[in-house]
């Protein structure tokens, strides 16, 4: 191996950079894309790890004139089951919820047209539900969360580049520019470790360089926090239909004590969700490239053998100066474009919208108490309420109430949830007062709902004093649904936490972990660095051919 003098490796950086600023592709074939749904497969190891066999039979040459729909960016270092989490509720949910409320609509419908037993159960299926509408919606939501195949074109690493070839490695990262400005928008999964790993923060460089929006930053714990609210409603219905409510007592303290549990996790990590985001603000807003960590630094810039190895520092920060002119205006664009542009899809990501489709169980159940009705009707001997009422009109009282709980007082109790978890987001000192916090804010709520729901016979009682005689009870009940979604709408919309401004004094949480992810010569996942790769077979370059400068 022949010596190379420090003048040779800045020569060669320079050319690196030279080249990955231009944003073209080192050849063709390097760029390449799969879909979305490859990232789950296996049980989502490309999204888990590695292993060090190459992943590369899920993605496809693309040509250079195809788009990505989405460039996947995360850390690699913070928890991943929290990014598999993220992916499931960003690509799988929507359709989840239509499927499950489609197949919880059939057999719903079956069993009220009595091709389908009612549910045996302790609870007595056949007057109050059907039971079928929210196991099957639950066994429904699942599977298509977990399967569901989306053929939307995304990149992922470890998916499109080849990670058992070091050469090929190397062309990819040469070429991340070509691949980010062939993606339609950069989705951020972001962790504490994202701002400091240089290799995230050049791709976020480098998107924003070459588009003007399309960028989505979403705190790994969105996944975790939305899909919560979802599984804590579907089990505690699951849960207290075993309970029966043969003995009213019981079942009203088993349906305090199964909610308490399962909505505690939810109080919790909407806590965690918000101090999340305060810290992705406190991070951008207070970023330094110098604080970035590589590989090639932490080693000294000497590979195992002893040789010299480039540095990606040097090589990315001279790219980002000849895109932004200099590297405190790329500091500056990424605390305010990147910030703001956070703090915006938090308000759409947090909307009535989003609540609607975390609670699909209240749908299924309000399907459930709707079809046990029709069918009671329709298998009634006796015919003489068929004969003077439409049998659709056989559970309306139930669909009405069902649907203001689902739409009207569940997002209005999911806002004040989102609320309390913003004021209090702050971890307390010790784990036992967190609990506390959070059994307090679960038993204030709990409050709330059995304080919404005596308000609903008062509507009953004022459509009747108003000389109403027709459908009392379900006109009531139509009013109190109405009244509670403009409540839940005027919440989510005029009070919506609002990302405070960042207090300047408060130090930066995750720093005393920096030493954690220092150290990752360990890191089999992403090469994350150009000096580990043979200068002299640098494609497309000219770097000196003889000059091989690592192992
Ligand atoms: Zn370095």
């Amino acid at each position: 191996m022949a010596a190379v003098s420090q003048s040779e490796i800045k020569e060669i950086e320079n050319v690196m950079a030279g080249h990955i600023a231009t944003m073209q592709a080192t050849r063709p074939d390097i760029l390449r894309a799969a879909p979305a749904s490859s990232a789950l497969a296996c049980c989502a190891r490309p999204l888990r790890g590695f292993g060090g066999r190459s992943l590369l039979h899920y993605s496809k040459p693309i040509s250079q004139n195809s788009r990505i729909k989405e460039f996947w960016s995360h850390s690699w270092h913070g928890p991943r089951w929290m990014v598999v989490m993220t992916v499931l509720l960003l690509n799988n949910s929507l359709a989840a919820i239509v499927i499950s409320t489609l197949v919880s609509f059939l057999l719903g419908l079956f069993c009220a047209m009595d091709h389908l037993p009612p549910l045996e159960g302790p609870i007595e299926y056949d007057a109050l539900v059907s039971g079928w509408c929210q196991w099957g919606g639950m066994v429904a939501y699942v599977l298509t969360l977990f399967s569901w195949p989306s053929r939307k074109k995304i990149f992922l690493d470890l998916l499109c580049i080849d990670q058992t070839s070091e050469a090929e490695k190397q062309d990819a990262l040469l070429s991340m520019g070509a691949f980010l400005k062939q993606s339609d928008s950069l989705i951020v999964f972001w962790d504490h470790t994202y701002t400091r790993r240089l290799w995230c923060v050049f791709e976020l460089a480098a998107y924003l360089h070459s588009h003007g929006g399309g960028l989505i930053i979403l705190p790994t714990i969105a996944g975790p926090c939305f899909l919560c609210v979802t599984f804590s409603l579907g089990i505690f219905f699951i849960l207290i239909s075993f309970v029966g409510d043969q003995d009213i007592q019981l079942f009203r303290a088993a349906v305090g004590v199964i909610a308490c549990f399962c909505f505690y996790l939810t109080i919790s990590t909407f806590r965690r969700y918000f101090h999340s985001v305060t810290v992705c603000q406190r991070e951008l807003k207070e970023f330094q490239f110098h604080r970035t960590l590589c590989h090639c630094c932490t080693v000294g810039h000497r590979s195992p053998s002893g040789g010299p190895m480039l540095c990606d520092r040097q090589i990315l920060h001279t790219c980002i100066r000849k895109w932004f002119g200099s590297i405190s205006e790329f500091e500056s664009q990424v605390a305010n474009a990147v910030g703001e542009s956070l703090v915006s899809q938090l308000g759409s990501f947090l909307g009535y919208r989003r609540s609607v489709m975390v609670l699909i169980p209240l749908a299924w159940g309000t399907m459930d108490l709707y079809f046990a009705q029709y069918r009671r009707r329709l298998t009634d001997p006796d015919r003489r309420w068929i004969e003077k009422h439409n049998i659709l009109s056989a559970g309306i009282l139930e669909l009405f109430r069902g649907l203001a709980l689902w739409l009207g007082v569940g997002p209005f109790l999911l806002f004040l949830a989102v609320k309390m978890g913003h004021v209090f987001q702050k971890p307390r000192s010790s784990q036992i007062l967190d609990c506390l916090l959070n059994m307090c804010i679960v038993v204030g709520i709990a409050g709330i709902l059995v304080a919404i729901l005596q308000i609903e016979p008062m509507y009953w009682i004022a459509v009747g004093s108003v000389g109403i005689e027709w459908m009392v009870l379900e006109v009531g009940s139509f009013l109190f649904a109405l009244t509670m979604i403009i409540l839940s709408l005027c919440g989510f919309n005029c009070c919506l936490p609002r990302m405070v401004p960042v207090a300047d004094e408060d130090t930066m949480p995750g720093m005393e972990h920096v030493a954690d992810f220092m150290d990752d010569s360990h890191d089999s996942v992403i090469p994350e660095t150009l000096g580990k790769v043979q200068i002299g077979e640098l494609p497309g370059s000219q770097a000196p051919r003889a000059s091989k400068l690592t192992i």
